[in-house]
Order: C-alpha cells, then structure tokens, then sequence
C-alpha cells in the first residue's frame, strides 16, 4: 500500500517540497519542532534505515548534505541536528524511510524539543524562500 511520503513524492497529495532531484525529495515537516524541520526522503520506497539500499542512502545523505545548510541560515540558526527513527520502538510513525533536518539556534535544548507547530501559510512562505534559495 502506498504511504503518505510516496505520495508527496508522486505529487499526489500537497506539501511543502523546497527541493527535489530524480532520487529523492526534501519537504518541511507538517508539525514541525521548530520552523525549518525539513524531510528528507527517498522516492524509491524504503520503510527504514534496515531496508535501504546503498545507493539510495547515498542519495538521501547527499540531499541532506546539500540542502542543510541553506535550511540552517533561512532561518537563523546556528546549528542542526540530524535525527532518524527507525521502527516504532524508536518512534517511527510513517514508514517510508525519512530524515529529520531540525535547526537549532543558541540555548534551544538538545534533547526532544516539543513540536511547536505551524500554520499552513507560514510553511507556504519558509518553502517558498527556501526553493528561491535552493533554486530548484
Ligand atoms: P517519525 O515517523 O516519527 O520519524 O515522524 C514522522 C514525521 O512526519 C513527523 O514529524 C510528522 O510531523 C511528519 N509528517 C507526517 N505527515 C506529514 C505530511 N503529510 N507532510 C509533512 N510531514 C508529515
């Protein structure tokens, strides 16, 4: 069965894809936990960091590689942390391989930050920065 992120990748069902190449996609996070959480993904369907082929996690780390530190300076932070939840004991809820870019700034605790959401049109306006930026 098809999930939520294959259909992002498809362009089936409507996110916030600030960049894009022929293997993977890169889109802001729905609730994010602070402004700029952005996924990572590949468009060849993967549950996880188990499943994966090396190819196409070379791919996904590549985008990640790419696109963080635009995504860091759109927003004003000064660092970024890198985070991957594989299977539901380690709280994976949708199980197409995804990666987490989530910046942080100074003082922000390193640790599980709560979600702190956003509005539909404040993602609209980080996406359109960020692709502007990315000019992809
Ligand atoms: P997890 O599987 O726990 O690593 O996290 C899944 C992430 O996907 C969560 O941070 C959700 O907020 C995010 N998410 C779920 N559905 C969407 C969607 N349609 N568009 C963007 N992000 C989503």
């Amino acid at each position: 069965m098809d999930d939520i992120f294959e259909k992002i990748a498809r362009h089936e069902v409507p996110a916030d894809i600030i960049y894009e190449d022929e293997d993977t996609v890169a889109f802001l996070d729905i609730m994010p936990d602070v402004p700029g959480h952005t996924l990572v993904i590949p468009k060849k369907k993967a549950r996880n960091i188990f499943d994966i082929d090396a190819e196409s996690w070379s791919n996904v780390a590549e985008t990640a590689r790419k696109i963080a530190p635009v995504v860091r300076d759109a927003v004003g932070a000064t660092g970024m942390q890198i985070r991957m939840n594989n299977e539901p004991s380690a709280g994976q809820v949708v199980f197409h391989l995804h990666v987490h870019l989530i910046p942080f700034h100074e003082g922000q605790p390193k640790n599980f930050p709560t979600k702190q959401g956003s509005t539909p049109e404040e993602r609209a306006q980080l996406a359109e920065k960020l692709r502007a930026l990315l000019q992809n």
